[in-house]
């Protein structure tokens, strides 16, 4: 079964941006951090897994998140070209945990063909927990998260996940995964 564009959602961090190729990137050259590869973040929580300090992580993913664009934040190999092709299809959605609208907005426009990101509906909910009441206003079935928890939790309120994979989630579910976009790519009716 292929599933119909208008009816799939995405997260953005670790999904269609990749923000843990970024972390180790400020990490490395702006804290002289470079011993970690992204096969060691093994949770979603940087901190749980990685002795470096709170204070330094934290500083990274602000820096992150309130400007994507400046951080030279990149999006995933082929993530552009298939919101493209989606986004002749119909609307394209994505709800980010992230509290800050704007920033990623104006990182959206930076990546994304003109016609793509006029397509685009972007939430940000600033908050972790609650995708699912988000994912259903949107009358959305499916939706793909890198966050575990994330996938596991909207699958009770009924929604379709796609687990994308990534070493901060391996092991924490049994749910289908997709490990890059030509696999997205695949499920979609293109
Ligand atoms: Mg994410």
């Amino acid at each position: 079964m292929q599933i119909q564009p208008s009816l799939i959602g995405f997260d953005i961090d670790g999904v269609i941006a990749d923000t843990c190729e970024a972390f180790l990137r400020i990490a490395k050259q702006s804290y002289g951090i470079n011993t970690y590869t992204q096969e060691d973040i093994t949770e979603f929580n940087v901190t749980e897994c990685l002795p470096i300090p709170e204070e330094i992580v934290d500083n990274i993913f602000d820096s992150l998140m309130k400007d994507p664009i400046e951080t030279d934040l990149k999006p995933m190999p082929h993530a552009v070209h298939v919101l493209t092709k989606m986004a002749q299809k119909g609307p394209v959605t994505l709800i980010t945990a992230r509290p800050l609208r704007d920033p990623i907005k104006e990182w959206l426009k930076y990546i994304l063909p003109k016609n793509t990101f006029q397509q685009t509906t972007l939430i940000a909910m600033g908050d972790h927990n609650g995708k699912a009441a988000y994912i259903k206003e949107q009358g959305l079935q499916f939706f793909i998260d890198d966050r575990a928890e994330t996938c596991l939790s909207i699958q009770q309120e009924g929604i379709t996940p796609y687990v994308f994979n990534q070493p901060w989630n391996e092991g924490k579910h049994n749910l289908q995964t997709v490990h890059n976009w030509h696999c997205i790519e695949a499920k979609l009716e293109l």
